[in-house]
């Protein structure tokens, strides 16, 4: 690459970073304006800028923008200041960015596939210009956040996950390939839409729709190879549990509504242990919401239990699950039973209010994820804490619409005892003279550690263990100082740190398993790890160069 081209690039171009020097080698000299900018008034400037935008939407279309023009600037705005980036490239304002994508889509930054190019998915996937890819982000759009079905908009989605592996755990994004699959639509507005972006049809379900995942997961393999990992995300309900049930054992593939969901909560529920000072099994936890991710939660949590020594039949009597119609009980004359509730059928009566449900269960733990929005009521959270010195509340549906309490409500009706985390961030809370720092029970935090340990050791396969390793590990790293300010999960300015240690317990446990690819085993996997993450560093972008001249 030289002259303008340079500029064009996001992966070689520095903007007003460049040196004189480079410039001149690069015949862009004069294309800039005189000024070498060091990397940091590059981020400083980028962030007053979008400081000053006027809305969230704006501020995601900068930051896209940015990621098209000088990548190496957007990681490092995102690692410099991730607490405030987050929000912007993924959950809440990537809900919205997805609503609008119609309006606002600009450079390719991922693949586009579609039903009609069944029979050709492995020639789409040949047009990608990177052959060694190795982390695959997934969607088909039919359940975006809580936000329900965007079809083709849902791209947002494995653009903002992918960006997160690199932000947060240095995956490298050349390695990264977020992918929608297309095969129409039942949103209504959409398919009335002059501006969606995708095929203006309904949904093509069944043998057909199977039949184009499967060509899709060996045309990956074909195409980038057996060890590239396929994350599957925001995925319905009824595609999600089958797809990993039937894709789980033959390709490096996870679904990370059910099981990154699964492993934050778990680290959560370990970290809320030490504050309560109980055993796992001595809790009793309702879930509103019996979908991806409180099944998975549930699932392991029992393997959790078992830990403890206590039986699978024990901990899932522990565990009760409220779905749409109510609480999820045995030969229920509501029926809506599938196999996976059908775990956690009690032998009861059935009660369908959340109230009253939690009014005669008493549990210690209330954890929402049904993507309904408000439903823990003021008095389900005085009732909490009239059961418990320290309620645990968790309203991790997305985006923050749809989360199940404010922060400020559960600490407010719960005199500053309980013990909060959501999905989105929300503010910190000032009540009765103190402030409160809700935490984020996200994803992020396990999924990008999860992908680093895939990609740097070719991991072949993905067992469950590796979630509760994940979940052990992020619980592990809350100091007790976290606790004391209620936090059940480590500040967001260490999770780069939190990442790698994930990664590298994953790591270790992979080369024990014989799980990992990469021969030989690294002597230092900390080291090895840490030498191959991503670093949002400019290299010297001239040729080499040295003193050449005949001696004497
Ligand atoms: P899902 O598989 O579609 O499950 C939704 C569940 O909610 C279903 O069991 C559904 O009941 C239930 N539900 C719907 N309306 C209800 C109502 N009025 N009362 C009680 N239950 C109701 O979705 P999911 O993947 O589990 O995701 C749910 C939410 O969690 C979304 O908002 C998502 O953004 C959020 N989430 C957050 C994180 C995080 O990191 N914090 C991770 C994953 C997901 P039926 O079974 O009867 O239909
Ligand atoms: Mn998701």
């Amino acid at each position: 690459l030289t002259g303008y081209d340079v500029l064009l690039d996001r992966r070689a171009n520095k903007g007003t970073a460049f040196s004189i020097e480079e410039r001149q080698t690069y015949r862009i000299h004069g294309l800039l304006p005189p000024t070498v900018a060091t990397p940091e008034l590059q981020v400083e400037r980028f962030m007053d800028n979008l400081r000053n935008m006027p809305d969230d939407l704006s501020r995601y279309i900068a930051l896209a923008a940015l990621q098209d023009r000088n990548e190496k600037l957007f990681y490092r705005v995102a690692m410099t200041y991730t607490q405030e980036i987050m929000p912007l490239v993924y959950t809440p304002t990537v809900g919205l960015a997805c609503q609008k994508y119609g309006l606002i889509f600009s450079k390719p930054k991922g693949l586009f596939i579609s039903i009609n190019d069944k029979g050709h998915i492995y020639d789409v996937l040949s047009n990608w210009p990177i052959h060694d890819v190795r982390a695959i982000v997934v969607t088909d759009g039919e359940r975006i956040l809580g936000l329900g079905d965007l079809g083709c908009n849902g791209m947002g989605i494995p653009v903002g996950k992918l960006s997160l592996y690199t932000a947060l755990a240095g995956v490298a994004p050349e390695y990264c390939l977020p992918i929608t699959l297309d095969v129409g639509t039942n949103n209504e507005t959409f398919l009335k839409d002059k501006y969606y972006l995708g095929l203006q049809h309904k949904r093509v379900t069944g043998k057909e729709y199977d039949e184009f995942i499967d060509e899709f997961m060996q045309a990956v393999v074909k195409r980038f190879g057996q060890q590239c990992l396929i994350q599957f995300e925001d995925f319905a309900n009824h595609n999600a549990f089958r797809l990993l049930e039937k894709y789980r054992e033959h390709y490096c593939t996870f679904n990370d509504d059910i099981q990154g969901t699964a492993s934050v909560a778990v680290a959560g529920i370990l970290s809320s242990l030490r504050i309560t000072g109980r055993k796992l099994s001595d809790n009793t936890f309702v879930f509103y919401g019996a979908g991806e991710a409180s099944i998975g939660m549930s699932d392991l949590l029992v393997v959790a239990m078992e830990r403890e020594g206590v039986s699978v039949e024990d901990a899932r009597k522990k565990i009760f699950l409220v779905d749409s119609k109510g609480l999820v009980v045995k030969d229920r004359p509501t029926g809506g039973l599938n196999e996976e509730k059908k775990r956690y059928a009690h032998e009861r009566e059935c009660i369908v209010k959340l109230g009253e449900i939690v009014k005669a269960l008493k549990p210690s733990f209330l954890i929402g994820a049904a993507g309904q929005g408000p439903a823990f009521t003021r008095e389900i959270l005085e009732d909490m804490a009239s059961f418990n010195e320290h309620p645990v509340i968790f309203a991790l549906s997305n985006p923050t619409s749809k989360a199940e309490c404010t922060a400020s409500e559960a600490y407010e009706a719960t005199k500053g005892q309980c013990v909060f985390a959501s999905g989105s961030p929300f503010p910190n809370v000032d009540y009765n003279g103190k402030t409160y720092i809700p935490g984020q029970g996200n994803n992020s935090y396990i999924f990008p550690g999860v992908g680093l340990a895939i990609v740097t050791c070719g991991i072949r396969h993905i067992p469950e263990e590796l979630f509760y390793i994940s979940a052990k590990t992020l619980s592990e790293q809350v100091t007790e100082e976290d606790l004391a300010a209620g936090l059940v999960y480590p500040p967001i300015e260490k999770i780069h740190a939190v990442s790698r240690k994930i990664a590298v317990a994953l790591a270790e446990y992979s080369y024990e398993h014989k799980l990992a690819a990469h021969y030989p085993k690294p002597k230092d996997l900390e080291k090895y790890i840490e030498e191959n993450q991503y670093k949002a560093e400019y290299s010297d972008a001239l040729p080499p160069r040295w003193d050449w001249q005949k001696k004497n």
